[in-house]
């Protein structure tokens, strides 16, 4: 396998990647569903024994920012105007993921290839098997 030749052909595709990227809109991460409540008030309806009614449905935005989730209700009139805003960031979501992947893919043609067989037999190698094989002090 010709490695720069592949590694021309991966920077190509990153490149088509972060071109995509520049063409996206305004975003927003998470997603949207129909929640259903309970107000806990014993008297109210969706507090029945039989058949409660609880209220709702009400539009519900759940998302993950800095390692945390995040809860939002929406309002109703906001719920579309939304929705061109999560699907740009699953599109950014996936345009980054690819970028990353290309790039583990670059290094790992650039920098953790195996050495050819008559080259492992160096100096190098011979000197981390001596190393490893010592005893520890603990
Ligand atoms: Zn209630």
């Amino acid at each position: 396998m010709d490695t720069k030749l592949s590694v021309a052909k991966l920077e190509a595709e990153i490149v088509a990647t972060r071109q995509k990227l520049m063409t996206l809109g305004p975003l927003h991460p998470g997603s949207v569903s129909l929640q259903y409540q309970v107000c806990g008030n014993p008297s109210c309806r969706c507090m029945r024994a039989e058949h409660p009614e609880r209220h709702g449905p009400y539009p519900k935005l759940v998302y993950v920012y800095r390692g945390r989730n995040v809860c939002r209700f929406v309002r109703a009139d906001c719920v579309e105007a939304l929705a061109p805003r999560l699907a740009a960031f699953k599109e950014f979501r996936k345009l980054v993921d690819r970028w990353v992947a290309l790039s583990i893919q670059i290094g790992q043609l650039q920098f953790f290839t195996r050495p050819e067989p008559s080259k492992a037999r160096g100096k190098g190698t011979k000197k981390l098997s001596r190393r490893s094989a010592r005893p520890s002090r603990a």
